[in-house]
């Protein structure tokens, strides 16, 4: 049985590759009944579920690898100081251990352009952009600039990787790497000067968010237009929760259930479901709360629940069995939601 009730499905672990001492790959066997569900585009990523201490937790890890050109499906995942699944995936991960892993999803991709490209990548960021660097340069004609921050040499992830595409294509793959220790960090300055006369450019940017403030400044400062700039947030969900204070007197009861445990609470009116379990204490699952991920799917068991949009985070299918987006659900009338066993 490839499949669990819901979005989640079982894969197994392949292979698991030491990239640098904090980050590792894990790549996943996908079974053919998979294949198609497990179909994906650069830039988009994957939902893991994983139990660490007895709590279920949910993290999106973007796929590292690229369709067609890459044979299995590959995330990267470095570890977070006190982070809880980063680190356990990186100490408890290995070959032919099975994990529960949701399709892909996600917007970070290419566009049908053939103006240059500049990706600025920092960290773990690379996930994403090396993808899409991949099928950019299999696919494409497009220049492509590469301006890749990290801490010191040591911590490149897939060093090797790129310095072979760029063997491959010197007429038109360009790196620039920064690092800390040796140049600093980067500064909208650096950003201006590495774009150069590209301004015609789709620029990607992904990193730890200081990095993105300031190559998103540097853009803003060379006036480049806001369709042209693409950018995957890491944020882990918990590190920066701060649900929204709301009147729930008055509102709609609701039963969550949610890793075993049932729970009443009350949503306000026009207060999504997600917010109202979150506002109550309760860990419940989410990541992009713009309705593309999936994370935060959840059954209506009883009741009516109307969502406000659906951007592909859930399928006709899933909708007509009883899922919901809960970032999107708004309940109707008193109602029981479970969260996927
Ligand atoms: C679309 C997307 C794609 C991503 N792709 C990648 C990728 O390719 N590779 C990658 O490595 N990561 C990626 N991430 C980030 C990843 O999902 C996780 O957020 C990351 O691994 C950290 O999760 P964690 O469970 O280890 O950390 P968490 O346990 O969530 O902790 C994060 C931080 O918060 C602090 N913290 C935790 N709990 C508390 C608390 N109760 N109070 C105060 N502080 C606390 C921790 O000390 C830590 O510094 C991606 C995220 C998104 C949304």
């Amino acid at each position: 049985m490839t499949s669990l009730e819901g979005p989640y499905h079982e894969l197994t672990v392949a292979e698991v590759i030491e990239e640098t001492d904090d980050s590792k790959s894990i790549v996943f066997e996908i079974p053919g009944d998979l294949a198609e569900r497990f179909e994906y585009r650069s830039g988009q990523f994957l939902t893991l579920r994983v139990t660490v201490d007895g709590h279920r937790l949910v993290r999106c890890y973007s796929l590292a690898s690229a369709p067609g050109i890459d044979d299995r499906h590959k995330v990267t995942v470095k570890r977070v100081e006190g982070g809880r699944v980063s680190n356990w995936l990186n100490d408890h991960v290995s070959a032919g251990d099975r994990l529960e892993v949701m399709h892909p999803a996600g917007h970070f991709c290419l566009r049908d352009r053939e103006t240059p490209l500049v990706l600025f990548g920092g960290g773990s960021g690379i996930t994403p952009i090396i993808s899409i660097i991949k099928t950019a340069l299999e696919q494409t004609s497009r220049p492509i600039k590469l301006i890749y921050a990290n801490r010191n040499d040591r911590s490149i992830i897939f060093k090797e990787e790129l310095a072979n595409l760029l063997s491959a294509h010197p007429d038109r793959f360009e790196i620039v790497h920064r690092l800390d220790d040796v140049h600093g960090f980067v500064d909208a300055a650096r950003v201006v000067q590495e774009v150069g006369p590209k301004i015609d450019a789709d620029f990607y940017i992904c990193g730890p968010g200081p990095f993105m403030d300031v190559v998103e400044n540097g853009l803003a400062s060379l006036g480049i237009d806001e369709d042209q700039i693409f950018i995957e947030r890491f944020e882990s969900p918990e590190a920066d929760a701060s649900p929204a204070e709301v009147d729930a007197a008055g509102g709609t009861v609701v039963t969550i259930r949610l890793d075993g445990n049932e729970t009443d609470i009350v949503v306000g009116e026009g207060e999504t479901i997600l917010s109202a379990a979150r506002r109550s204490g309760l860990e419940a699952p989410f990541a992009c709360e713009e309705a593309y991920c999936g994370c935060c799917m959840a059954r209506v068991v009883e009741g009516e629940v109307e969502m406000l949009m659906n951007d592909g985070g859930i399928d006709q299918r899933q909708i007509d069995e009883g899922w919901i987006l809960t970032c999107q659900g708004i309940v109707k009338s008193r109602a029981r939601i479970e969260y996927p066993d």
